[in-house]
């Protein structure tokens, strides 16, 4: 047993070193470090933090294993209920989930989960020659029933997985020119490696599922040519990528992005090599307007540019509602925070190109519906700041392109896909959906078990 009230530190990328980088900053645990952490764990009999993750990942058991070093085990213990434990144990919010029930973060931190998990899936890779094929258990009566699933984010490759595993004959259609949603477009490399990513969705393809990309479905086809192709069961997870904007005068200047477009060109068509001509210029001085994840990462892409970057948030500190690691991370890298400001305007210059960014002073009021405490404009404290670029990371929400397109596909009050929480079908019958489509934008372990509980609802319904 290890009584450490403090975690075992994570090797990281010095700040001012990784600031002009795009490798990753956390460097992982090493397998002393990863057996040392695993015995903080108490193995308490009631498991809260089972209960604290959304798959439900069989924790104490699979930690457990690793002070045993029986790390292909502990592997085989998380990937029973999550298939892409490289992915969650880097980019999970734990302290809110798992972590944010463990015992031991009552007098001190909690267990590493999320760094373990981490280490077994990494373990795994750097061990193992070939995956184990599980698809032996799939039900024969299976193999001639196709399903289409839309989106290759964590929703879909987690339905599509579990699919495959049960059997079926399984078609991921993906509008971009390469597979992983979010998790290749948005996070960045110096968070989510890439090649990690790439070998989960190569671990798919080796299973048998098949990726037909640069489809857009309500454009090129809709769902019911994929039922009219022979598809019996069609699953959506297409997220919620249309970005929102503050509507205030200069958001069409050039040198105004949305995140999503930003990070996009960075990540997915990677900006930052000189060998690749993606179109993105090296500004000098950026604002980023918002307070969460997107913000951050835009925000650090932005930094690793070149630039000197401003995050302008209306609220303080404490509402932020990014992590906690990644507003350090930020403030390590030198990112500059502008809180209680808000911006009013964005001014251009005669080529209208952004010049500035005006912004207001704000105070805190009464809750609003969020609970959090309402910003309000202090009038006349209206100032100036020199930029050459703004990146508004506002937030996203459903693109409307399939329910406009699906005759039956009704939506819900937060502007989703309307589904039936028991199993995840939509009011078209046939038609399931999961992950940011139906509940906006949320976190990739919530869209991978909605992604399963489709596969569930799909296999119910092929089998009635
Ligand atoms: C910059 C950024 C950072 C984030 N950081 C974190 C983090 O650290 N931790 C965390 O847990 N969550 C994070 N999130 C949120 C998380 O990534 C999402 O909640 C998750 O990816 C949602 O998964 P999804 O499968 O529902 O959708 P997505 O990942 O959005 O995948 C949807 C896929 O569907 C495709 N698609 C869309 N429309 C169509 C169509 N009509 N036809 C065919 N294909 C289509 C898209 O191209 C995309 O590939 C972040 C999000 C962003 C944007």
């Amino acid at each position: 047993m290890n009584n450490s009230k403090i975690k075992t530190p994570m090797p990281s990328q010095d700040p001012n070193v990784r600031n002009s980088n795009f490798q990753e900053v956390a460097l992982g645990y090493t397998e002393e470090m990863a057996v040392s952490e695993a015995e903080r764990c108490l193995n308490c009999k009631n498991k809260p933090c089972v209960s604290g993750c959304p798959v439900n990942v069989r924790i104490p058991e699979f930690i457990k294993k690793v002070t045993e070093r029986k790390f292909e085990e502990a592997y085989e213990i998380i990937t029973s209920t999550n298939s892409l434990p490289a992915v969650c144990g880097r980019v999970c919010p734990q302290e809110t989930q798992c972590e944010g029930r463990c015992v031991r973060g009552i007098k001190g931190e909690p267990v590493g989960v999320g760094r373990l998990e981490r280490f077994v899936a990494d373990w795994h890779r750097e061990h193992q020659e070939e995956e184990k094929n599980n698809v032996s258990s799939a039900k024969e009566s299976n193999k001639d029933k196709r399903v289409a699933v839309v989106g290759s984010g964590p929703a879909g490759l987690a339905c599509a997985g579990d699919l495959i595993n049960m059997g079926y004959d399984v078609t991921v259609f993906e509008s971009l020119h390469k597979e992983g949603g979010v998790l290749v477009y948005g996070i960045p490399e110096f968070r989510l490696p890439k090649d990690i990513v790439a070998y989960e969705i190569d671990n798919l393809k080796a299973k048998g599922v098949k990726f037909i990309r640069d489809v857009v479905i309500g454009r090129s086809l809709n769902v019911d040519d994929l039922f009219d192709q022979g598809y019996q069961a069609v699953f959506i997870g297409t997220g919620a990528g249309l970005p929102r904007f503050m509507n205030i005068e200069g958001e069409n200047l050039v040198g105004v992005y949305s995140a999503n477009e930003y990070l996009t060109r960075i990540n997915l068509m990677k900006a930052y090599k000189d060998e690749y001509d993606t179109p993105i210029k090296k500004h000098k001085k950026v604002a980023v307007v918002g307070g969460g994840n997107v913000a951050m990462d835009a925000a650090r892409c932005a930094k690793r540019m070149g630039a000197d970057v401003h995050i302008v948030y209306r609220r303080g500190r404490d509402e932020m509602p990014a992590r906690a690691e990644e507003i350090q991370h930020a403030e390590e890298e030198g990112i500059v925070f502008h809180l209680l400001n808000n911006p009013v305007r964005i001014l251009g210059d005669d080529k209208n190109e952004v010049e500035k960014i005006e912004c207001i002073k704000m105070e805190l009021g009464e809750p609003d519906a969020s609970g959090r405490r309402r910003p309000v404009p202090i009038q006349g404290s209206e100032f100036t700041i020199d930029v050459d670029a703004v990146i508004m990371a506002l937030g996203t929400r459903l693109n409307n392109l399939i329910c406009d397109t699906t005759e039956g596909l009704d939506q819900n009050d937060r502007g989703g896909i309307k589904i039936d929480e028991e199993n995840n079908a939509c009011t078209r019958p046939g038609v399931f959906a999961g992950g940011d489509a139906v509940t906006g934008a949320a976190t990739v372990i919530k869209a991978m078990g909605a992604g399963k509980k489709g596969a569930a609802g799909i296999d119910a319904y092929l089998n009635k």
